[in-house]
């Protein structure tokens, strides 16, 4: 792209902050806000290359709930009992976090509770071996037999399911601009990032097509996008599609709280004005959606409606209102990756959350902001730092 006399002068105007958080998701827009709590003499800047919220955290299901992607089975065997446990307790913090700070009635937060649901025999034996392990680490869960998960949720053809007491739900794009709000920070829209630089023994530089921003610190919470601004960054994320519809309104409420099943394959839940989200299908159409492109697929919106008619058959009749995409960005072994900016000294990076962003974000802004403020290994760090690679080469 070419820049006229007149753009290239506009450019060149700087302005200068403490630190500045390139992304303005879940993640950056939390970090801003902890910052403002932490350290509120810090001048913040929160920067985006479109709107806030215009990334997947303005896109997805608004479920807040515990654990990873993944069953609690499966964290103790992917990564060990003690990190499974302290990764529940991590994303219980984000969401006790979100209700105590924040105005529920701003975000539209609820927490009904919510449901895993097992879509196999398999899956509903592990499901019930999991509720001694997960009780002992602290979450309130209860085992469902197939028969009350199905009265529940209006379903069928369900297995049995977890009750967890504290999940929650939110508008993701109110809590994304509310929280960015309540930070305080120097909201910049529609100034993407080009390029990110140390002067010799000045701040560090940020080019816009907008403006040049100049900072002591920087956080990058880009999501998948962090490769174009740390290229060591590739080895930590990559991006994948995820895909939903919205229904117009049922007459009724049915669902009264959210549900994740099949192994996390498929998620539904109803708002509070009767319309039906559903999204998932993805382990279906694996390859195809290894992919940043945001666009619909028939062929994933066709798994997600058949889902939908299947299991929950008061919805048949529904129209959809709305279908779209969103890019993810998921990290090599499923865990949040966070750690230095190589060659920024006391610059930090998050990414790789892996499906799972408002289960963790705003308790990871904290994280983020205690180790921009100087904290050396803050409570958390060790479960995400990007150390993990070191010790062995990074599988995908
Ligand atoms: C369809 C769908 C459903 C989902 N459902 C759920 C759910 O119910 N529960 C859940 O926990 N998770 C869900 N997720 C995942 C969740 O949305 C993400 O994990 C989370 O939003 C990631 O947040 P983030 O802040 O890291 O990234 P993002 O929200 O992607 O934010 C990154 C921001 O960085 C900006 N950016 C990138 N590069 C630059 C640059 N160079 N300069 C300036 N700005 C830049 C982008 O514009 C973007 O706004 C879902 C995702 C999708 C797509």
């Amino acid at each position: 792209m070419t820049l006229s006399h007149w753009q290239a002068a506009h450019r060149h105007r700087t302005a200068t902050y403490d630190v500045v958080v390139v992304g303005g998701g879940i993640v950056g827009c939390s970090a801003a806000y902890w910052l403002s709590q932490i350290a509120s003499d810090l001048h913040v800047a929160i920067v985006d290359a479109g709107t806030l919220g215009g990334g997947a955290s303005g896109r997805n299901a608004g479920m807040v709930l515990q654990g990873t992607d993944a069953s609690y089975l499966t964290d103790v065997d992917r990564y060990g009992p003690r990190t499974a446990r302290r990764l529940w307790a991590f994303t219980r913090a984000n969401r006790d976090l979100i209700e105590t700070e924040l105005a529920a009635g701003a975000v539209d937060w609820r927490s009904p509770g919510s449901l895993t649901v097992a879509g196999s025999a398999d899956e509903d034996a592990r499901l019930q071996r999991s509720v001694p392990r997960m009780r002992a680490a602290g979450a309130p869960v209860a085992y469902l037999s197939p028969r009350e998960t199905r009265r529940r949720l209006g379903a069928r053809g369900f297995h049995g399911s977890l009750y967890v007491t504290c999940g929650g739900v939110v508008n993701p794009l109110r809590l994304v601009r509310h929280i960015a709000q309540r930070s305080g920070a120097d909201l910049r829209t529609q100034h993407h990032v080009e390029a990110l630089r140390r002067t010799s023994g000045g701040p560090l530089v940020l080019d816009t097509p907008v403006r040049r921003l100049h900072a002591r610190r920087v956080v990058l919470a880009v999501g998948p996008w962090l490769p174009e601004l740390m290229p060591a960054g590739a080895a930590y994320v990559r991006p994948v599609r995820g895909q939903m519809l919205v229904t117009e309104p049922a007459a009724e409420q049915v669902l009264p709280l959210p549900a994740y099943s099949h192994r996390g394959g498929f998620y539904v839940r109803q708002l509070a004005d009767g319309r039906v989200l559903a999204g998932g299908g993805r382990h279906e159409h694996a390859e195809a959606e290894e992919t940043a492109v945001d666009a619909t697929t028939a062929a994933v919106q066709n798994t997600v409606e058949h889902y939908l008619h299947t299991h929950f058959p008061w919805t048949h009749g529904l129209s959809v209102e709305r279908r779209w995409s969103g890019t993810m960005g998921f990290s090599p072994d499923g865990r949040p990756v966070v750690g230095p900016v190589p060659g920024l000294d006391g610059s930090f990076f998050a990414t790789g959350f892996t499906g799972h962003g408002m289960g963790y974000g705003f308790r990871m802004g904290r994280l983020l902001a205690e180790l921009t403020t100087g904290s050396e290994r803050p409570n958390g760090y060790d479960l995400f730092t990007a150390e993990r690679f070191e010790a062995e080469p990074v599988r995908r």
